[in-house]
């Protein structure tokens, strides 16, 4: 039997995050973990540190995100390839592009810097853009990093700072005994704490559903690629409005493209599947011409939580006391986890989070 202040349920980022966080506040802190800590979707997602195309609510979190991956090395002891290579979003059209610039106007103030680009300007700028491209916009300090060794990190640094991290854990009951929340795991570990937060990913639902909340959640798998090394051309990451493809290079050469949705192996097992891989490359030749041939030496998926307004659930149960969601990123969350891990953490310190987190409450899925 463990006995903590604060059991963290769930070692993707935001679960490990929030640990860390707790754990440098001076919290007894234990987190668990089903498989291992960022084995998940934060450990294998295609790598995006933007703020760029978020909804106007989402930004005071993702800002706070923002200036916590500014110093990632001061927070979980690694760089993790992260780069502010500057975020750029494509328009395929000139709607997309009005588009694009409408969404300029309504952040101005938020701290995003756009910089839209004319069709003469983006040739200019970015020479490797295909020309079905007729303009875009420029998130200059928005970048990319390499999950699987960020993701990881955070949990090994919550641990450096003194929280339990329990790995090959699965946590198969869990109740509320009218004091604490009493956890049994499937290799026989118990745990109560009075404080639990719920970071269990696409699988938060059924946490949220035992303590009578239940949320529509469905599970989705983003399809990836990563090409063979080749000369370094692009120095952005890039996102096309509308959606359909993004894609980055790393220092090596490989490129890393993301596109579609994959399909389910089993509950916890995702394949991109050929459709959607057979579409990144389509759409990859139209966008970056020089991708034309480059041989994809792997493709892979992820299962991620995709609520109906495709936002997070993020703060207090409305049913249980002690009970704090973070969950359903909907393809969105590994930029966002480092905040939303403060956040949860200021909530068991302080009674309530410094970033505006009202939008994301449970209580919007109750009749
Ligand atoms: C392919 C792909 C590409 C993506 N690209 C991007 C991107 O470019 N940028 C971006 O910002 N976001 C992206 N995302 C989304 C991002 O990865 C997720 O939103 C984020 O990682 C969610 O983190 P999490 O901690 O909530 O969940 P997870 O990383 O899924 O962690 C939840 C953890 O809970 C554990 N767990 C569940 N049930 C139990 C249990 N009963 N007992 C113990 N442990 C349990 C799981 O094993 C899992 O490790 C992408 C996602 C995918 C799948």
């Amino acid at each position: 039997m463990i006995d903590s202040e604060v059991i963290v349920l769930g070692g993707g980022i935001v679960g490990a995050s929030a640990a860390l966080m707790l754990a440098q506040k001076g919290r007894r802190v234990v987190l668990v973990e089903r498989d291992f800590c960022g084995s998940h979707s934060s450990g294998v997602n295609y790598g995006g540190v933007r703020r760029q195309g978020r909804p106007l609510h989402q930004l005071p979190l993702s800002q706070r995100s923002h200036e916590l991956w500014s110093d990632l090395p001061g927070l979980i002891g690694i760089d993790g390839e992260y780069v502010r290579s500057g975020h750029l979003k494509l328009a395929r059209s000139h709607d997309d592009l009005a588009a694009l610039q409408a969404y300029a106007d309504a952040t101005r103030g938020f701290g995003l810097g756009l910089q839209m680009l004319d069709h003469a300007q983006l040739r200019a700028r970015f020479p490797w853009v295909g020309d079905v491209a007729v303009g875009a916009s420029l998130c200059p300090e928005d970048g990319h990093a390499n999950p699987r060794l960020v993701s990881p990190a955070f949990a090994r640094a919550a641990q450096r700072h003194g929280a339990r991290v329990m790995e090959q854990t699965e946590v198969t009951h869990l109740e509320h005994d009218g004091q604490r929340f009493q956890l049994r795991c499937a290799n026989g570990l118990q745990l109560q704490a009075p404080w639990l937060l719920n970071c269990a990913g696409a699988w938060a639902g059924t946490v949220a559903a035992q303590f009578g909340e239940p949320v529509p959640m469905t599970s989705a798998h983003p399809a990836m690629l990563v090409t063979e090394p080749l000369p370094v051309v692009m120095d952005v990451s890039t996102g096309v409005e509308g959606g359909g493809i993004y894609a980055r290079q790393v220092a090596r050469g490989n490129c890393i493209l993301g596109g579609g949705r994959g399909f389910a192996l089993g509950p916890q097992q995702a394949r991109p599947g050929q459709a959607a891989v057979l579409e990144i490359l389509r759409n990859a030749g139209e966008l970056y011409p020089f991708l034309k041939g480059a041989q994809a030496i792997r493709t892979w998926s992820g299962t991620e939580g995709y609520l109906p307004d495709h936002e997070p659930v993020i703060g207090d149960s409305s049913t249980q006391p002690g009970l704090l969601h973070g969950f359903g990123f909907a393809g969105a969350g590994f930029q966002l986890g480092p905040a939303v891990g403060e956040a949860l953490a200021e909530i068991v310190c302080t009674g309530a989070s410094r970033q505006p987190i009202e939008a994301f409450s449970i209580r919007r899925f109750q009749v």
